[in-house]
């Protein structure tokens, strides 16, 4: 959606992003761009779900969990507020693909409010990069406007401390320290963040997590930083194929 998109739905009754029904409908109260239904129509991750990753653990007889046994130990707990189906999935849709920003802000507020201990105490939230391509045709990174809205409601300071590998430039340009850092992941660490990262508990924030590669690449990339503590805080999350 460009430009004239944007201000025709600024124009037009405002209707719901998932569903498409007009706000003021029967539905009740809408707030923001979601309908009334359609938020209460957000599922939580089921429980049981594993401590660490989040991920659904079902009721079959074992219950260790498959997806995060070979993570390396720099990434602490993986959280995501919602599964990755509908109305979450339009959600999501609309926020990448049709340049509903709005709907990031909704997301990223009721991500803070149903967060968790662990999401609460973070100290610094970092959103994980898009792509320079993407940031040109969407003209923002879905994960910043959800992290933006997360860290206003939480109130924890937010800063964009991670560059895809791409935008960072060669290999060459790369100082040592993000060099080690670039060896297995798309992520480095912004030089001017060094400081930043120190010692903190930092909260990576995106969309969606499917397979956690993402999340496991930029947690690498963080480590030349030390922080205390990295954990990462999703909208949405798919069940895994184990299950
Ligand atoms: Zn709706
Ligand atoms: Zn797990």
């Amino acid at each position: 959606m460009g430009r004239l998109a944007a201000v025709v739905d600024y124009l037009l009754p405002p209707a719901c992003a998932a569903c498409g029904s007009a706000a003021g409908d029967e539905v009740g109260a809408c707030e923001g761009p979601v309908c009334a239904n359609c938020r209460l129509g957000l599922r939580p991750v089921p429980q049981p779900a594993c401590a660490r990753c989040g991920a659904p653990l079902g009721t079959g007889e074992a219950p260790s969990c498959l997806e995060c046994a070979d993570w390396p130990n720099e990434l602490g707990s993986v959280r995501a507020a919602f599964l990755l189906e509908s109305p979450a999935r339009e959600l999501v849709h609309a926020l990448k693909y049709q340049g509903w920003r709005s709907v990031g802000e909704f997301m990223g507020t009721e991500m803070a409010r149903r967060a968790g201990a662990a999401v609460r105490d973070a100290e610094l939230v970092v959103p994980i990069p898009t792509s320079e391509r993407n940031l040109r045709r969407r003209g923002y990174n879905q994960a910043e406007v959800i992290a933006s809205a997360l860290a206003a409601e939480a109130g924890i300071p937010l800063r964009a401390c991670l560059e895809r590998w791409s935008q960072a430039g060669t290999q060459t340009a790369l100082n040592p320290m993000q060099r080690r850092a670039n060896v297995s992941g798309a992520f480095v660490l912004a030089e001017a963040c060094g400081d930043m990262v120190r010692g903190r508990r930092i909260l990576l924030v995106d969309d969606v997590i499917t397979t956690g590669a993402t999340i496991l690449a930029a947690s690498r990339a963080l480590v030349p930083g030390a922080p205390a503590r990295v954990s990462a805080y999703a909208f949405s999350r798919t069940v895994p194929m184990s299950l």
